[in-house]
C-alpha cells in the first residue's frame, strides 16, 4: 500500500483546489464527500439499514435517500444523528480502505473536511491543512455557494477551530494569496510526499 496522505481544512479553504493540483500531478485522490454519498446509493447496504432503522419515511418513492428529511430529523435529534453515523461511519470508512488499497499512484490523498473530526486521519501517514483566514473563507465560500455570510459563518463555528486542526496536522499551507502562491507552496511538498513514498 502506498503512503497516504490526509488532506483536510475549513470550509472554502481551498480543498478542492489543492486536491485538483495534486491530481494533475498525476496522484490519485480519495474524496471522503464523495464516498458518502455513495455508501448511501440504491442497492447499497446502508441505505437498507437506514430504512430499517428510520422507516419509510426516509425513502423516497423512487427507492433513494430522502436527504432533507433525515437531515431535519437528525438536526433536531442527536441519538437519531448518532444512530445514522453508526450505520454510515463503517460504511464510508470501508470504502476509503478499499479505495486507498486499489490506488495506483506514487503516493495517495485522501481529501475530507472532517479528516480529524471523524478519525479518518488514522488511516493515513502525514496530514496537510490548506489553511485561509475566516475573512478568506467566507468570501470564497458565498462566492462559491451562493450562500450569504452569516450561513458560511455558521458552517465555520460548527467545524473544528483551526487552531486545533493548526496542532493537528504535519504540514499547513496558507491559502490567502493568488493560487499560484498555493501551487508553489504545494510543489514544495509533493516532492517531500514522493520521496517518503
Ligand atoms: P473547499 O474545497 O476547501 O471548500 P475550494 O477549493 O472549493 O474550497 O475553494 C473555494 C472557492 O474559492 C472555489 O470557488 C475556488 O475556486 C476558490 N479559490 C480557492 N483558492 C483560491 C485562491 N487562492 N484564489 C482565488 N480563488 C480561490
Amino acid at each position: 500500500m502506498s503512503f497516504i496522505l490526509g488532506l483536510t481544512g475549513g470550509i472554502g479553504s481551498g480543498k478542492s483546489a489543492a486536491s485538483q493540483w495534486f491530481e494533475n500531478q498525476g496522484i490519485d485522490v480519495i474524496d471522503a464527500d464523495v464516498v458518502a454519498r455513495e455508501v448511501v446509493e440504491i442497492g447499497q447496504p446502508a441505505l437498507q439499514k437506514i430504512h430499517e432503522s428510520f422507516g419509510n419515511w426516509v425513502i423516497n418513492p423512487d427507492g433513494s435517500l430522502n436527504r432533507r428529511a433525515l437531515r431535519e430529523h437528525i438536526f433536531q435529534n442527536p441519538s437519531a444523528r448518532h444512530q445514522l453515523e453508526q450505520i454510515t461511519h463503517p460504511a464510508i470508512r470501508q470504502s476509503i480502505m478499499q479505495q486507498l488499497h486499489a490506488a495506483k499512484s506514487p503516493y495517495v490523498i485522501l481529501v475530507s473536511p472532517l479528516l480529524f473530526e471523524t478519525d479518518q486521519h488514522k488511516l493515513t501517514n502525514r496530514t496537510l491543512l490548506i489553511d485561509a483566514s475566516e475573512a478568506t473563507q467566507i468570501e470564497r465560500a458565498s462566492q462559491r455557494d451562493g450562500q450569504n455570510s452569516e450561513q458560511i459563518k455558521k458552517i465555520i463555528a460548527a467545524q473544528m477551530p483551526r487552531e486545533r486542526k493548526r496542532e493537528m496536522a504535519d504540514d499547513r499551507v496558507i491559502n490567502d494569496g493568488h493560487l499560484d502562491h498555493l501551487y508553489q507552496q504545494l510543489a514544495v511538498l509533493h516532492q517531500d510526499y514522493l520521496e517518503r513514498s
